[in-house]
């Protein structure tokens, strides 16, 4: 597994980590915000979870190991 942090204080509703990586990521459609907080995806989303981080203009998703 591989765990995910999004810090929501930091996101500024950009929406590109789910543009990048859907299957990863998820913003709230209302806000646009990600407000995932700290979540595990599987070892196989591991590529795209880094996408979605590096896509993010604000530095708000780290992909821990
Ligand atoms: S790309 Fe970054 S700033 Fe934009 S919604 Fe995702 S986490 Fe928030």
């Amino acid at each position: 597994m591989v765990t995910i942090q999004v810090d929501e204080s930091v996101c500024n509703g950009h929406g590109l980590c789910q543009v990048m990586s859907p299957a990863v990521y998820e913003v709230n459609p209302d806000t646009a915000k990600n407000e995932a907080g700290r979540f595990e995806v599987s070892a196989a989303l591991r590529p795209a979870a880094l996408n979605g981080a590096n896509a993010c203009p604000e530095r708000a998703i780290t992909v821990l190991e």
